[in-house]
């Protein structure tokens, strides 16, 4: 191995737990050198805003910052799909030497009059921040004028990693809660925060928390609209899912209206279960929590007999599991003992020195633990470890398949529904099929193990 190579894994060190007595770090600057597997502040704020469907979502900067659109994460709506749509200024040279403002104040004005939006958010870029257009200025003349919210979303990506986009974000979002018409608080409701509706996933969860007697209020920002953002306030109790996200937006709720938060995972037997009874036990409503215990009983019955067959294969089949925020790992731990598999490498891009110390104890003693890791440090632990399936997200994937193992995409690019019960089935057989495959005997990493 090149010298700095050694280096760079020396660096990283403390960020990596290997075992033994836990003294990890976390929260810090990516290591300047290595290609970190986060992404920016910008990223951030688009990843949390965009699945609000009935917006319109502008991009002020350069067209590349704007490729980061729907196509890439499938979020779903019931209704329009103007999410779907990604508007830029596409700022140009002569843009960046004189300004942007102008250029701005025109598309939204334009945009605005042909898509008729319930509101609009302005992303800011990186040299947005560099030449200093006055963002927050044009955001309040075109509110003035078309009379729906236009928000600036401080997002330049040089700000940080992604979490301060997420910061951003929910900043952002908090202009919007309170401007209902009404204050009057509704009875047995809940905000569902941090799901996204990937693959409808949030449609599967207020399934089951309707069928409890819970009304769901709105649901940031999977399937978001504006109208139902204003009544956030109005809610009893926010469900927070996705350790990062959207933790800003529910403490800042927390704070001025006083609405407590829990804590939940939709994935895996378990945590779907826990996510249904702390609701119920939150509204100490006996009923509640025999419809509750009701939708698990059916859900689960239907769902036992189907996992058998999957873990009858995989058992003892080894996992490597990587995501954004640390707290979906807790949830695959559960998920992949749930179908016989031993986790051996766990890490996220974001998640805190405690989220660590906790998936250290969830794990096995060995299980090789990471935080903000980069492609050559996890290429070098899959090796290591021999795995056989690695979950992660699209800049995983190409990591799992040079080096010959089945991926499966926990992320927002997937397809297929992973939340909720129904989520658990799926997400079983995507790894069995992925694991199972006969195509791994004929790559690298197979075929050198057998000679
Ligand atoms: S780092 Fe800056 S230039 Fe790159 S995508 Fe993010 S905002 Fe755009």
């Amino acid at each position: 191995m090149p010298d700095e190579k050694i280096n760079l894994l020396e660096k990283r060190k403390r960020q990596v737990h290997e075992g033994g007595e836990f003294a990890m770090e976390a929260e810090k600057q990516s290591l300047a050198g290595s290609v970190s597997q986060r992404s920016c502040s910008f990223c951030g704020s688009r990843v949390v805003l965009y699945p609000i469907a009935d917006a319109l979502h502008m991009v002020h900067g350069p067209i590349g910052c704007a490729s980061y659109t729907w196509d890439i994460r499938g979020s779903l709506s019931s209704g329009p799909e103007l999410h779907r749509l990604s508007f830029s200024t596409d700022m140009q040279e002569k843009d960046v030497i004189y300004g942007g403002e102008k250029k701005l104040y025109n598309a939204l004005i334009e945009l605005i009059d042909e898509y008729k939006p319930k509101a609009a958010f302005i992303y800011t870029t990186c040299i947005i921040g560099v030449i200093g257009d006055d963002v927050q200025a044009i955001a309040k003349k075109v509110q003035a004028e078309k009379g729906i919210p236009v928000i600036a979303v401080d997002s330049e990506g040089f700000k940080g990693s992604k979490k301060e986009g997420y910061k951003a974000a929910c900043d952002a979002l908090f202009n919007i809660v309170g401007t209902d018409e009404s204050n009057t608080p509704i009875p047995k409701s809940i905000n569902i925060l941090g799901d996204f509706n990937i693959a409808g996933e949030i449609w599967v969860i207020k399934d089951y928390y309707e069928r409890m007697g819970v009304e769901v209020v709105c649901s940031i920002s999977g399937d978001g609209r504006v109208d139902e953002i204003r009544k956030a306030g109005r809610a009893q109790l926010n469900i927070v899912q996705c350790s990062g996200s959207v933790s800003n937006l529910a403490k800042m709720l927390e704070h001025e209206y006083g609405t407590p938060m829990l804590r939940a995972s939709y994935f895996g037997i378990e945590d779907m279960s826990k996510a249904l009874y702390d609701v119920a036990d939150f509204f100490d409503d006996p009923e509640m929590h025999k419809a509750a215990q009701r939708v698990i009983k059916e859900e689960v019955t239907k769902l036992v007999p189907q996992l058998a067959p999957f873990r009858k294969d995989l058992q003892g089949k080894k996992a490597a599991v990587y995501t954004g925020g640390a707290f979906k790992v807790f949830s695959l731990v559960r998920s992949l003992k749930t179908i016989g598999m031993d986790v051996v490498i766990a890490g996220s891009q974001t998640g805190s020195v405690e989220d660590y110390k906790l998936l250290a104890e969830l794990c096995d003693p060995g299980t090789i633990i990471l935080d903000d890791t980069n492609p050559l440090e996890l290429a070098k632990f899959v090796k290591e470890k021999d795995v056989d399936l690695f979950i992660g997200g699209v800049k995983e994937r190409p990591i799992a398949y040079k080096l010959g193992v089945g991926f499966c995409d926990h992320n927002h690019e997937r397809k297929e529904a992973l939340a909720g019960f129904i989520g658990m089935y799926n997400f079983a057989k995507e790894v069995h099929m992925s694991v199972m495959s006969p195509v791994w005997q004929f790559a690298p990493r197979r075929a050198n193990n057998r000679k």
